[in-house]
């Protein structure tokens, strides 16, 4: 007998998306009115232009034409209004196809053109993401980024410390400023408990996570969650450093663990780590192909991933740019992969496990969504 499900369905069924970026992830009509409102020049002021322009797709060439879309979004992102204006209207879409729990994350760094604090930065992501949560059935958490490049072109403020710390190298910006980030993250969650995590972003080729170990140590000290992108652009071995210099309790992508894998089970490796200590990957299949982290879906390692019982979620990454939800994975999974109705409702709850809300409010959260997605699944 072939099981039906459909995109419906899955758009139905309780999910998370745990792999979320703020810039990525804006309405096309929203930055059209922003940089109207701005007066900032965009490639095309028209819906079907912008998308031309913003979204990317199977046969984008490089991760370099993935990220080219991140300079548009962030010129429109340098006002608190913007900023609480993208995060509500983020989770106000994932709420419309029942995401029950997103984990939205951003660089506070990169919105500082106008020459913002990071605590006014975050503060009105917060704002947006509360004021989603009031009207639709949806919670939220965020996840501060620190940038594992310095770029001085990203905003004034950077351009300013440049001038300023004369002796400094790109490389000992990069790391003081994601040792800022981290510390006013830690700050600002003592009062706030939106702000849940920490996670590394930007160029993961020869910008180590190792080099980042103060950062990192601020942010356990602190005793926030921890993910950091690994297994992306780099091999095993950025994510050997993820866990064993950031303590990472999950992943972002982690596609590239595969190459640790050995035929022999009982051989200690990374990848039989991972599996052993469920330390959760968050899976982009989306993103990886586009970014050409696999050629293609069918090279992906998520079944062998699901087949060997690693903790799974799957995520957008960038809901913008490759013009996605996270039901749109799902279904992904089930018509080019073969994935099944008990396959989905594992990597449901598998999401739902590895979120990085207090240990009570995920079991509620859990034991509220169990019974709806087995009714959802099996009832018909
Ligand atoms: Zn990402």
């Amino acid at each position: 007998m072939t099981e039906e499900i459909s995109l419906e369905l899955l758009k139905s069924l309780p999910k998370t998306d745990l792999h979320v970026h703020l810039d990525g992830s804006l309405r096309l009509g929203t930055i059209i009115n922003l940089a109207d409102r701005y007066r900032i020049k965009l490639p095309a002021n028209d819906i079907a232009g912008l998308s031309k322009a913003l979204v990317v797709d199977d046969n984008c060439n490089s991760l370099v034409d993935y990220l080219r879309a991140f300079d548009v979004t962030l010129k429109v992102l340098q006002t608190d209004e913007a900023l609480e204006m993208a995060a509500f209207e983020l989770a106000e879409d994932a709420a419309q196809e029942n995401v029950r729990y997103m984990e939205i994350r951003f660089a506070p760094i990169l919105h500082t053109n106008n020459m913002m604090s990071l605590e006014q930065i975050i503060n009105s992501v917060v704002e947006g993401l509360k004021r989603a949560e009031k009207i639709y059935n949806i919670k939220t958490g965020l996840i501060i980024c620190g940038m594992r490049h310095f770029n001085s072109d990203v905003s004034l403020m950077s351009r300013r410390l440049q001038d300023r710390l004369s002796t400094y190298n790109e490389q000992e910006l990069a790391e003081l400023l994601a040792l800022e980030t981290a510390k006013v993250a830690v700050k600002m969650s003592k009062k706030e408990p939106k702000i849940m995590g920490f996670d590394l972003a930007g160029a993961e080729n020869g910008y180590p996570a190792k080099d980042f170990y103060r950062a990192f140590q601020e942010i356990i000290s602190g005793h926030l969650s921890i993910t950091v992108h690994a297994g992306e652009a780099y091999g095993p071995d950025s994510m050997d450093q993820a866990v064993k210099y950031c303590h990472a309790h999950r992943i972002g992508h982690g596609t590239r663990l595969i190459e640790s894998k050995v035929d022999d089970e009982s051989v200690p490796t990374l990848y039989r780590y991972f599996k052993d200590k469920r330390i959760p990957l968050e899976v982009c299949v989306t993103s990886n192909i586009q970014t050409r982290t696999v050629n293609s879906i069918q090279d992906h390692p998520i079944k062998k991933f699901f087949e060997d019982r690693l903790r799974l979620t799957i995520c957008t990454d960038n809901r913008l740019i490759s013009n996605i939800t996270v039901s749109d994975e799902y279904y992904k999974l089930v018509t080019q992969l073969g994935f099944k109705k008990q396959d989905i409702e594992t990597l449901l709850i598998y999401g739902f496990e590895s979120i990085f809300l207090p240990y009570e409010q995920r079991k509620n959260l859990l034991e509220e969504v169990i019974p709806e997605i087995q009714q959802l699944l099996y009832s018909k």
